[in-house]
């Protein structure tokens, strides 16, 4: 009998990436995907601890999923990802009824393990790195089950060999892992025949991506290797790719930002005019605490070259506000850098610690959270400000949508991504496929997204077909 399964997510676009891989895999293995929980013979928890409160999310969840699963035999719980990588055989102290935990670097065993555990019991498999010269390891190279035909994720890097104080990432995911460029090519090749016109290119630190490829090369005795990354020449190839019309990445490190890049992006036309570039804080002091490698004078500069570079650049970041020994001073610092940035978009955080981490440690310093929750919201009205404004310049103009489907609010508005990965909502005279490319004259302007009039057609979606596994 066909087996259904649910893969729920919790966490970033590495970990939905991730996520797609499973289903892959699964229905590689001949399970089907199911909408009614009801209906589902395995649900797989794929954690992230990146997030505030993930523990308790995925505790929780384990909690209502225990009845469930004795309702009917043969139900299987599978926890994988950074939560599961972190906690190791606390998951199953916890939650003993879980059938199968994994981690982060063995997602390629994901069938395999529940079929393990379907016949010899519960099982927990850990491993504490990636098995390197092992392909399975990069998520792209996984059979996939794709949520959308016109875009896709393409893992270019795993790991990071930064210090973060903050940040869990090294300790789960660890070092950083550079995928050989010929394969990513090669899967952007794959993908584009496939009729996908838009790719992002996934990392924790994309602009080091190549790096351990060319000490890897220089090692083996190529003279030749330059030792610095190659993110720039992956960029202007995967751009170069026929049939890619856009090419975006998430995400850079400021300190590794380099003049290069922005040369790939100014010079190849697919790459879209949007840079992800996460400030975290705007005081040098609490920017060496936090180990970020940059300076506020240091990170303005370089953004200031991209501007100069690249035409018409959309910047987002990310701002932690309330890290711990934050004075008012270093707020204040932050609320200059910002004002001095002009971001288009900002994801705002009061910092909560993750276990694990550096940060975590600094109990003593923790801001007060009624200081941190108003610090938050005065960081909130001048990032809006500054979002509604650049918003506003782009009134009158004609912008190229990806047309991504029905809003949500409304089912006979169309939603899409400009260039600048701007929302844009506007009404079609004719229905429109998701993936197609419109223009669309841009007549409203909002804090989080813009509103326009349907100008013209400019491309039907490539895609013939719902691509529903792709071989590995
Ligand atoms: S660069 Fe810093 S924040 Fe980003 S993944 Fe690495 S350690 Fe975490």
């Amino acid at each position: 009998m066909t087996r259904g399964y649910l893969v729920h997510t919790f966490g970033c676009q590495m970990n939905e990436h991730d996520s797609e891989r499973i289903a892959g895999l699964l229905e590689g293995d001949g399970y089907v995907e199911v909408t009614d929980q009801a209906d589902a013979d395995v649900v797989v928890l794929n954690t992230c601890c990146i997030r505030e409160n993930a523990d308790n999310k995925l505790y929780g969840t384990l909690g209502w999923l225990k009845p469930w699963k004795e309702q009917r035999e043969g139900r299987q719980i599978v926890v994988a990802g950074c939560l599961a990588q972190k906690d190791r055989d606390l998951v199953r102290r916890k939650a003993p009824y879980v059938d199968v935990v994994l981690g982060t670097h063995n997602v390629h065993r994901t069938a395999e393990l529940i079929d393990q555990a379907r016949h010899s019991g519960p099982v927990t498999e850990i491993l504490d790195e990636a098995v390197l010269d092992d392909q399975a390891m990069f998520p792209s190279a996984l059979p996939a089950r794709r949520e959308t035909t016109y875009n896709a994720w393409v893992t270019i890097q795993i790991g990071c060999d930064n210090s973060c104080a903050f940040c869990i990432v090294p300790a789960v995911r660890g070092a950083e892992i550079s995928r050989p460029f010929a394969d990513v090519i090669a899967e952007v090749t794959r993908l584009a025949s496939e009729g996908v016109s838009e790719v992002t290119l996934l990392g924790q630190n994309v602009n080091s991506y190549g790096r351990d490829l060319q000490v890897a090369a220089r090692q083996a005795g190529d003279s030749d290797a330059r030792l610095r990354p190659m993110f720039a020449e992956l960029l202007a190839a995967v751009g170069n790719v026929d049939g890619i019309q856009r090419v975006r990445f998430t995400s850079p490190h400021p300190k590794d930002m380099r003049v290069e890049t922005f040369a790939a992006m100014a010079t190849t036309a697919a790459v879209c005019e949007h840079l992800h570039y996460p400030l975290q804080s705007g005081s040098d002091r609490l920017l060496a605490a936090m180990h970020r490698g940059y300076t506020a004078q240091r990170y303005l500069e370089r953004l200031a070259a991209g501007r100069a570079v690249v035409a018409d650049l959309a910047v987002s970041t990310d701002i932690i506000v309330g890290f711990p020994g934050e004075t008012n001073d270093d707020f204040a610092a932050t609320l200059e850098v910002v004002a001095a940035a002009e971001y288009d978009f900002a994801y705002t955080f009061i910092f909560s610690p993750r276990p694990g981490t550096e940060a975590a440690e600094l109990t003593a310093q923790f801001v007060e959270p009624s200081i941190a929750a108003e610090r938050f919201q005065r960081l909130r009205v001048v990032v809006e400000h500054s979002a509604l404004r650049k918003h506003e310049a782009r009134v009158g103009r004609i912008e190229e949508v990806l047309v991504e489907g029905p809003s949500k609010k409304d089912p006979s508005v169309l939603s899409g991504r400009t260039r600048q990965n701007k929302l844009v909502h506007f009404t079609p005279p004719q229905s429109l496929r998701a993936g197609a490319y419109a223009s669309v004259e841009i007549t409203r302007a909002a804090p989080h997204h813009l509103a326009g009039r349907f100008v013209e057609l400019l491309a039907e979606p490539q895609h013939k077909r719902r691509i529903a596994v792709l071989a590995g």
